[in-house]
């Protein structure tokens, strides 16, 4: 890989020596992916460790692929948590199918940037189909129109602009928020902290953000945001936008879309849904109740990179209204101008970036070459261990679930002794204890999480490879996990 170029020695990888490497490398992932099993799931290196194991100072000559293929396998794999491991139940799924990932390696391989459609027609015109592809599975209707961003923060942060916009008919034209009423947002207590963190990135204010309480199962109360909107209108303020979560992080509850909708619409607010997870469930018609109302929307995203199983990064914003999306977002300047401004889809106008990369290719291959039908059948596989679980659960004694089983995330206590029978401080220690010990056994990687003011362990499931023996295991676990713990305290 070393040539000679006006005397001096230049490294550039070739087409034949990236065909060499290669595949090398897809056998190196192959061999990755089919021997998963046998990592720890949860990364047990200690902070500091990657980086002071790799060279310090960047490389002066080209290096060896085999010296590149060692640091992957000793230092970058055990510096990893595995997503894609058959007992990883943490945070969500995060499945990265092997058909997805051979449409990202082609993204990266043909280089391209849709700066506008001329650059890329088919980068354009591949996202729109992809898009509508999706919309279709996901039984929503014609008139929603969608574009693939990086993650659903950035989808929700564009919403909350949309919105925004729309509340100060474009004061983004004149002196922007600071003339008007001030506006105010709304969601509720147990939604992302990526939607407080768009509503604070809007210039909404944190005095002007609202968290609505939430009921019993952690789902918005309705009732308060109508109160909370309507003391706002009456206190000269205006409420410009709603976020409801269909899946919300904690327990994955469902806020009650239609009669959020409602609410909102008396106030003329946006509503943008944040489904980012529990979106992928809607791909199952028997799923899609859980966001009734979803039609009267005005957006909604959701991360074809979560359950679905597209690889990272592949997040869908879709809208009703894509003139005002343009309106918001559009500043073209002379030199994007081409002369087919009018008659194409100019993604640059529909979101934040300018460059964009070639994302629909990986959302292509997926749907290509597994087919919605097997996507499908794994979303039920993963719904029935997850029934399976919680029925165990609640037959155990000592255990309980602390909110209600929602799609494929459980969340659990342990109580030696029986529900109650532990001081709340003594109960959160006990959690931690048991879900730490399973995590640090490397047989299963779980993440505990607050409900209510303590801690819940928390089970995810619907890795790609998750099967029924794996979530048979994940229990054998816990339960050894709770009973040593509750031993040893
Ligand atoms: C994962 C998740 C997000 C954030 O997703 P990113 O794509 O990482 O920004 C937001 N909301 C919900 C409900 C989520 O599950």
């Amino acid at each position: 890989m070393v040539r000679t170029v006006l005397g001096c020695e230049v490294g550039r990888v070739t087409p034949e020596e990236f065909r060499q490497f290669g595949h090398r490398l897809v056998d190196w992932i192959a061999d990755f992916r089919r021997d998963i099993d046998d990592l720890p799931v949860r990364s047990t290196v200690e902070p500091g460790w990657v980086r002071t194991t790799l060279a310090a100072a960047p490389p002066e000559k080209p290096e060896s692929p085999e010296a590149i293929l060692e640091d992957l396998s000793k230092v970058i794999v055990p510096g990893l948590s595995h997503f894609q491991h058959p007992r990883y139940f943490a945070f969500y799924p995060a499945n990265a199918s092997l058909a997805s990932a051979l449409g990202d390696m082609v993204s990266t391989g043909l280089g391209s940037i849709g700066l506008n459609w001329e650059a890329a027609p088919a980068l354009t015109e591949l996202e729109e189909l992809t898009c509508d592809w999706m919309r279709e599975l996901l039984g929503l209707d014609p008139a929603w129109k969608g574009a693939i961003h990086d993650t659903a923060s950035t989808g929700t942060l564009v919403a909350a602009l949309c919105a925004r916009e729309r509340a100060s008919d474009y004061g983004l034209d004149r002196d922007g928020l600071r003339e008007g009423p001030p506006l105010t947002m709304y969601s509720s207590e147990a939604a992302h902290s990526s939607v407080a963190k768009a509503i604070l990135l809007a210039g909404i204010g944190r005095s002007n953000m609202r968290l609505v309480p939430v009921d019993s199962a952690y789902r918005l109360d309705p009732e308060a945001l109508a109160r909370a909107m309507a003391a706002d209108k009456a206190a000269g303020r205006r409420p410009a936008a709603v976020i409801a979560s269909i899946g919300a992080t904690g327990a994955a509850s469902v806020d009650p879309l239609a009669e959020i909708i409602e609410v909102a619409r008396a106030h003329g607010a946006w509503v943008h849904v944040d489904a980012a997870m529990a979106g992928s469930a809607m791909i199952l018609e028997e799923c899609r109740v859980l966001w009734n109302g979803v039609e009267e929307a005005d957006s909604v995203s959701l991360n074809a990179h979560k359950w679905i199983g597209t690889v990272f990064d592949c997040s869908l914003l879709y809208v009703r209204d894509t003139e005002h999306l343009v309106r918001v977002m559009s500043t073209d300047p002379s030199y994007l101008k081409t002369h087919r401004a009018d008659d194409v889809t100019q993604y640059r106008n529909w979101g934040i970036p300018l460059g964009r990369r070639f994302r629909a290719l990986k959302l292509w291959f997926h749907l290509r070459l597994d087919g919605a039908q097997a996507i499908r059948a794994r979303l039920r596989r993963d719904l029935a261990n997850a029934q399976w679980l919680a029925a165990q659960i609640e037959a155990a004694d000592d255990w309980y679930l602390t909110a209600p089983p929602m799609l494929q995330t459980l969340c659990m206590r342990h109580e030696p002794g029986g529900r109650g029978s532990m001081a709340s401080d003594a109960r959160d220690a006990h959690t931690l204890r048991w879900t730490e010990a399973v995590n640090r056994s490397g047989r299963a990687y779980l993440t505990p999480t607050i409900l209510d003011g303590a801690w819940s362990g928390r089970v995810s499931i619907g890795a790609e490879p998750t099967e029924r023996t794996h979530v048979e295991a994940l229990w054998r676990l816990m339960q050894d996990a709770a009973t040593d713990a509750g031993r040893s305290s």
